[in-house]
Parts: C-alpha cells; sequence; structure tokens
C-alpha cells in the first residue's frame, strides 16, 4: 500500500483518470475540485471501488485557506506522499491583442500561483515522496492566436519543476512534470472550441488526441517507485506534436 496522494481538480478530465488509476496503484486519494461535486463524488466511489481510501474536498487552488485545508484533510488519510498538481483553466480563444488584465491574472492565479500554492504546502509536510506538475505541451509551442497567457502560465509551471526539484531532492521528494498534447477532455469547451481536438488531431504525429487514461498512466509512474531516480524532468504526452 503507498501513501496519501493529494490530486488537485480530480473531479474531472485527466485529474479524474488520474485518481482512478492510483487507487488502481494502491494509493489512498485525497482529491480536490472547484464546483462539480456530483463528478467528484464519482471519481471518489470508484477510487473506493478499487479498495483504498479516498474522499473529494472542495478546494480553490487560488486562496491559500482552501489549499491548507485540502492538505489538512489528505493528511487525515495517513502520511502524505504524493501530489499532483492538475487543476488548470483555459479561457476563451483570442489573439494577444485582445486579452484584458483581469483574464491574464485569472489564467495565472489557477496554473501558475495555484501550483505553487500547493507546491509550497506539500513541501512544507512531505518527508520524502514526489509531485507531478501538470504543465501542458501549450508551454513550448506557444499557443499563438489561441492563449499565449495559458501557454505562458504552464511555462512558469516548467520553470517551477526545475527549480523545486533541485531544492528539495536532498530531501527525498522527487518533482517531475507531464506536458500533455491534444488530450480529450471539456477543457476545450472552456476555450470556445468543444471539437478542438478533432480539429487538429491531422496535426498530430500519431493521428489522433490523446485520452485523459494516457496521461494518468505517465503521472502514476512518475509518482512510483519505478521512477525513483527521475527528477527535474519532463515527459511529453502529446502524440510527438
Ligand atoms: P478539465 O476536464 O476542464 O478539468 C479541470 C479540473 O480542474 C476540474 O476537476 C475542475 O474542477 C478543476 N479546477 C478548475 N479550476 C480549479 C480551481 N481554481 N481550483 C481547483 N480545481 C479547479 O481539464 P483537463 O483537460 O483534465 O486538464 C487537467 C490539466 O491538464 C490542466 O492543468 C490542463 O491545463 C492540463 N492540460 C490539458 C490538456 C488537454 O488537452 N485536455 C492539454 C495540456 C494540458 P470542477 O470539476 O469542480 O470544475
Amino acid at each position: 500500500m503507498n501513501g496519501v496522494v493529494i490530486i488537485t481538480g480530480g473531479s474531472r478530465g485527466i485529474g479524474a483518470a488520474t485518481a482512478r488509476l492510483a487507487a488502481r496503484h494502491g494509493w489512498n486519494v485525497c482529491l480536490s475540485y472547484r464546483a462539480r461535486e456530483d463528478a467528484a463524488t464519482d471519481v471518489v466511489a470508484a477510487c473506493r471501488a478499487e479498495g483504498v481510501r479516498a474522499q473529494a474536498v472542495r478546494a480553490d487552488v487560488t486562496e491559500e485557506a482552501d489549499v491548507a485545508a485540502l492538505f489538512d484533510r489528505a493528511e487525515r488519510l495517513g502520511p502524505l506522499t504524493g501530489l499532483v498538481n492538475n487543476a488548470g483553466v483555459v479561457a476563451p480563444q483570442t489573439r494577444v491583442a485582445n486579452l484584458t488584465r483581469d483574464r491574464i491574472e485569472r489564467v495565472f492565479a489557477v496554473n501558475t500561483v495555484g501550483a505553487f500554492l500547493c507546491a509550497r504546502e506539500a513541501v512544507r509536510r512531505m518527508s520524502g515522496g514526489a509531485i507531478v506538475n501538470v504543465s501542458s505541451r501549450a508551454a513550448v509551442l506557444g499557443a499563438p492566436g489561441e492563449y499565449v497567457d495559458y501557454a505562458a502560465a504552464k511555462a512558469a509551471v516548467d520553470a517551477l519543476t526545475v527549480g523545486l526539484a533541485k531544492e528539495v531532492a536532498g530531501s527525498g521528494i522527487r518533482v517531475n512534470a507531464v506536458r500533455p498534447g491534444l488530450i480529450e477532455t471539456d477543457i476545450h469547451a472552456e476555450g470556445g472550441e468543444p471539437g478542438r481536438v478533432a480539429r487538429l488531431a491531422s496535426s498530430v504525429p500519431l493521428g489522433r488526441g490523446g485520452t485523459p487514461q494516457e496521461v494518468a498512466e505517465t503521472v502514476v509512474w512518475l509518482l512510483s517507485p519505478a521512477a525513483s531516480y527521475v527528477t527535474g524532468a519532463f515527459v511529453d504526452v502529446g502524440g510527438g506534436r
């Protein structure tokens, strides 16, 4: 049996698939969500069906008090040894020329500040373990004409991964990131184009979008002792894009 893993944004998409797979691998799972309690409850039930302890906590990653409460609740399940910094948002597709200050701040608040707050809380509390940051191929590709603000917010998460990995290696904490490509989840509807993956599938060398399960497999491997000599690393899960 592994320890406890916190998965932010575990109610839907990549986070939900990661929660279910982590449970299958014996992790006790504490997942967070922002609004969709119904979806979070379903994921918790699926995790418990794997025979582990699981719970869902409503916690906005941009709120320090929520983040502290999330970690307090997680520690009731046992010693914390994992964090998946997965909660993320995009805003409607547009060009940089049209970005408002409010939007830029919101995108950075969830994707970057939220990841920092959770990583900070994790390294304060964990004595050994692993953090996996869910970045994006957008951090490298730039997402021109769609959401350069989001791409930049994820590039900051990449720098967090590199720097924090070096800071806490001596404490037995590994820090890595996955960079998903085009994955079939609700996030594309949030960007205003539910059919985005289908539109862009032909630009992917493997010829299709990816599934949340395919990203989860890499996240759970990075959490596991099988990745014991991997830190400060990035795994692209983008079908070659
Ligand atoms: P999704 O299906 O839209 O799910 C987003 C999840 O994040 C939901 O569980 C949502 O909770 C939660 N969330 C949003 N804002 C939050 C906040 N402020 N505090 C706490 N939780 C919050 O997204 P996804 O596609 O699975 O994305 C997961 C991660 O992968 C994100 O970091 C995203 O940037 C990254 N990513 C996705 C893709 C892709 O193609 N899908 C590609 C690259 C990277 P509720 O259910 O309560 O709303």
